[in-house]
């Protein structure tokens, strides 16, 4: 209880572990090490309310100044880990510094995966994972302006809904045949890309981007063979998990840090949890969550093992979107060959899409129907079976099914 504890990476996971830590009773010093200029804060608001205005930076932190102090956590800002000597159980910083620890905790999470193509490097094109990515965008976010969103997936599609919103003139660059093509069923892609067209955002599928033009800024976007004007450009396709550190001192890490259903790595007194982890799911295969869920959950299990209470992690996934008025809440994690159910009316603007596989429920997708999604979650969980035409049935209240 009295051991030393470092934790790298001073977001979602970090502070969640720190404060669990406590709870189970660790009364060791805790040392927080984050390379940005903030303390823990959440990203989700970053391209909803906040990007929109709506949500004050404050607002942002997860917790308040004061509360380090009082949690007896050195909290090293500005701060990056370069380095893990295992043998001599140190982490070296980019300032030189050594610190050693008794339990490590690498909660690094992930970074944005950048466009590679001709001009990718103009200034007015920006990306969105931290407070500094928002303010740099913002400065460029007026009304009027042209916007293109390079990636139909969450981030690029929240990001369309506030541009439009803001009365910018926002089309959105798809690769794929659809949008949010790899997080969600056909039927959802359908209803949010006609949301998109009817608030006036030009949605191109099928088309992928090839460069971009412009003398001192960007000023076109070259995609589907084809030049568009543009004023300033967004990207959002994805993120690669930062498990550098890891992999370079020698712990199992390909596309995120391997640990087991403890958050622990392949060294015993080496943690990992959140974005930057590839871990056992529920059905025991390996798997990178990108998720606040994920991070929560996680670094729960991390700090009860790292204080000898280990417990597996088994929780169903969840997830959620905000575009426009719409909600998106998603439950379990789908699969291609899972048999889809269709509960309410899209035109309704409150449905929801079962997955179902060996009849048991397997996932939910919830559009402004919050009682489908948590009624769903729990009888993932349960691992329960429900006839498909039970679940089609709006007439049966889902709290009936739940019970
Ligand atoms: C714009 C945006 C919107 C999102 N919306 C949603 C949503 O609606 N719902 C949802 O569930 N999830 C959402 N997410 C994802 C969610 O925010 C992440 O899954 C969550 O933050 C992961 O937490 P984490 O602790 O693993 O990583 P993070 O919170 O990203 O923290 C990792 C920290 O580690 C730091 N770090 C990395 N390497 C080092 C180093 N060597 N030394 C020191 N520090 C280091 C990083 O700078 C970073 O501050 C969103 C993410 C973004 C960017």
């Amino acid at each position: 209880m009295s051991e030393k504890i470092v934790i790298i990476g001073a977001g979602q996971a970090a502070i969640q572990a720190v404060q669990s830590l406590r709870a189970e009773g660790h009364a060791g010093p805790i040392t927080l090490v984050g390379e940005e200029a903030y303390p823990p804060y959440q990203r989700p608001p970053l391209s909803k309310a906040y990007l929109l205005s709506q949500l004050e930076r404050p607002r942002l932190f997860l917790k308040s100044d004061a509360y380090y102090g009082e949690a007896g956590v050195d909290l090293l800002l500005n701060t990056t880990a370069k380095a893990i000597d295992r043998a001599g159980k140190t982490v070296e910083l980019t300032d030189g510094r050594k610190l050693p620890y008794d339990k490590l905790l690498l909660t690094t999470g992930a970074r944005v995966r950048k466009l590679r193509c001709p001009g990718a490097d103009l200034p007015g094109i920006f990306y969105l994972k931290s407070i500094a990515d928002v303010d740099a965008l913002q400065a460029a976010f007026l009304p009027g302006a042209r916007i293109a969103i390079v990636g139909a997936g969450y981030i690029g599609l929240e990001v369309a809904a506030v541009g439009a919103k803001r009365g910018l003139q926002v089309t959105v660059f798809e690769a794929m045949d659809r949008v949010m093509a790899r997080a969600v069923s056909p039927a959802l892609s359908d209803f949010f890309m006609a949301e998109h067209v009817k608030a006036g955002v030009d949605v191109k599928l099928n088309t992928g981007v090839e460069g971009f033009e412009g003398s001192g800024k960007v000023e076109r976007i070259l995609a589907g063979g084809k030049s568009h004007d543009v004023d300033l450009v967004l990207v959002g396709i994805g993120v690669i998990a930062n498990d550098e550190l890891a992999r370079e001192a020698g712990l199992a890490a390909t596309d995120g840090i391997v640990v087991d259903r403890n958050a622990m790595t392949s060294d015993s007194a080496i943690f990992a949890a959140g974005d930057c982890t590839r871990h056992y799911g529920r059905e025991g295969t390996l798997l990178r969550l990108e998720c606040v869920q994920n991070a929560i959950d996680q670094a729960k299990h991390a700090a009860l093992a790292m204080t000898g209470k280990p417990k597996d992690y088994s929780e169903v996934p969840w997830f959620w979107s905000d575009q426009y008025d719409l909600k998106l809440q998603i439950a379990g994690l789908a699969r291609p060959s899972d048999r889809l159910v269709a509960r309410g009316d899209p035109a309704s603007r409150k449905f929801s899409v079962f997955h179902l596989r060996d009849g048991k429920i397997a996932a939910v997708e919830a559009v402004n129907a919050p009682q489908d999604y948590m009624i769903g979650k729990k009888l993932i969980a349960e691992g329960r079976a429900v006839p498909a035409e039970t679940l089609a049935d709006s007439a049966i209240p889902m709290k009936q099914i739940g019970v």
